[in-house]
């Protein structure tokens, strides 16, 4: 059957019927560990019973309405996000791209509410991944993305990932933030240092300019801590989230401290679908799960011990293998030559991971994941290591 779709994904001949917890069961009738997930965004699985309750609740009683009213869901979903984190305030939105837009606006309009408004430039990575708005592939900096999207757009200046010299130097009294990804995800599951978040964080102070850390991919309990930049101890200024947040159902947000808050004002932003009762009693319900006593000490448990498998996997295979690298469950596995090959045996085993950057093999389990999928994952991992060995 030839697809009414446009052909911006190069697609996997495979789709689903079913899901549940780490497994997806194909049309064809196959069962697979699912460590793809959504690329992070179903932080509890495939038809986890809590987020199907909480969902089939709130469908029977209001689903969507106006910005224009209150939406106690919402109050009550920001709420919880301030109190456990950094942040005093939240806008929501629906996805990582207008999470990431939003931060670039609320860093914008924070200046130009102080008097500055020629003050208004975002320094960021270049390569990084911010999503696929006009303004977030400018971001990114990324010549592939940003091809044949002209006119290129102002506001964006880059620098090399690790190069604080240079970051030093790019630095203007035009900048008005810097905005990286805490933890590369796309870009190759690249870990930004604690020392370096530490040091980007007294950069901006000095400065006096805001530091946005983009949380899309990598927060909400995938480092096993609720933010990845929790193990560098840095505050923010602003944090994108999205991905994670809605176990599966599209929601975005973006959190601030109350400085910048003061700069946003009624009419200053907005979104129609943004925060709707049933996008935020999802979340609501996937805090209740994240926040339990103990879950996010499991998700650093049970990654230590994925990621001393996998390294194990590793030294047996050094040829093959070059790098585990990445925090918590958000892991990137870095082979010396093109992963394709690799990812394709890995699915024909019944292992589903995904792509990323520099040649990575991206692996995200859900949050839950348990231990005997873990273990399942590192045997069919192994004997795709030891056939690629053979020949
Ligand atoms: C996925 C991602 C985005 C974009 O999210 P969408 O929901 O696809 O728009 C932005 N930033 C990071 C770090 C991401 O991983």
């Amino acid at each position: 059957m030839i697809s009414a779709l446009a052909k911006n994904y190069n697609r996997r001949k495979l789709a689903f019927k079913k899901g549940k917890g780490s497994f997806l069961y194909s049309t064809n009738g196959k069962k697979y560990l699912d460590f793809v997930q959504g690329i992070a965004v179903n932080s509890l699985g495939h038809a986890n019973p809590y987020l199907i309750k909480a969902i089939n609740k709130q469908s029977k009683k209001v689903w969507h309405v106006s910005n224009a009213f209150n939406i106690p869901e919402g109050e009550r979903l920001a709420k919880r996000l301030t109190q456990k984190t950094f942040a005093d305030a939240v806008i929501f939105q629906n996805s990582g791209a207008e999470a990431t837009e939003a931060a670039i606006k609320v860093a914008r309009r924070y200046f130009y509410s102080i008097g500055k408004p020629k003050k208004n430039r975002i320094l960021c990575i270049k390569n990084s991944f911010h999503g696929r708005t006009i303004a977030a592939i400018n971001a990114s900096g990324s010549k592939k993305m940003t091809e044949g999207f002209g006119p290129k757009v102002n506001g964006f200046d880059h620098f090399k990932f690790g190069d604080h010299n240079g970051l030093k130097k790019m630095i203007t009294n035009k900048t008005a933030a810097v905005m990286v990804e805490t933890i590369m995800g796309e870009g190759g599951i690249k870990v930004i240092p604690d020392w370096c978040l530490r040091d980007l964080r007294k950069i901006c102070n000095k400065k006096k300019i805001l530091l946005i850390l983009d949380e899309v991919q990598c927060g909400i309990g995938r480092s096993g801590k609720f933010f990845a930049f929790e193990h560098a101890k840095v505050k923010p200024d602003i944090v994108p989230i999205a991905k994670g947040i809605g176990g599966g159902f599209p929601i975005g947000a973006v959190l601030m401290t109350k400085k910048v808050a003061s700069g946003i004002v009624p009419g200053s932003h907005g979104s129609t679908y943004a925060g709707s009762p049933l996008a935020t009693s999802v979340a609501n319900e996937v805090l209740n799960q994240i926040f339990k006593k103990g879950f996010l000490k499991k998700v650093e448990k049970i990654s230590k011990y994925f990621h001393n498998e996998l390294n194990k996997i590793k030294d047996d295979h050094k040829k093959l293998i070059k790098e585990v690298r990445g925090v918590g469950l958000l892991i990137g596995i870095k082979l010396h030559n093109d992963q394709s090959k690799f990812i394709k045996k890995l699915e024909d085993n019944k292992l589903l991971v995904i792509r990323a950057a520099e040649n990575v093999v991206r692996v995200l389990p859900p949050l839950n994941v348990k231990k005997s999928e873990i273990d399942l994952a590192i045997k069919i991992i192994r004997k795709v290591c030891n056939e690629f060995n053979e020949k």
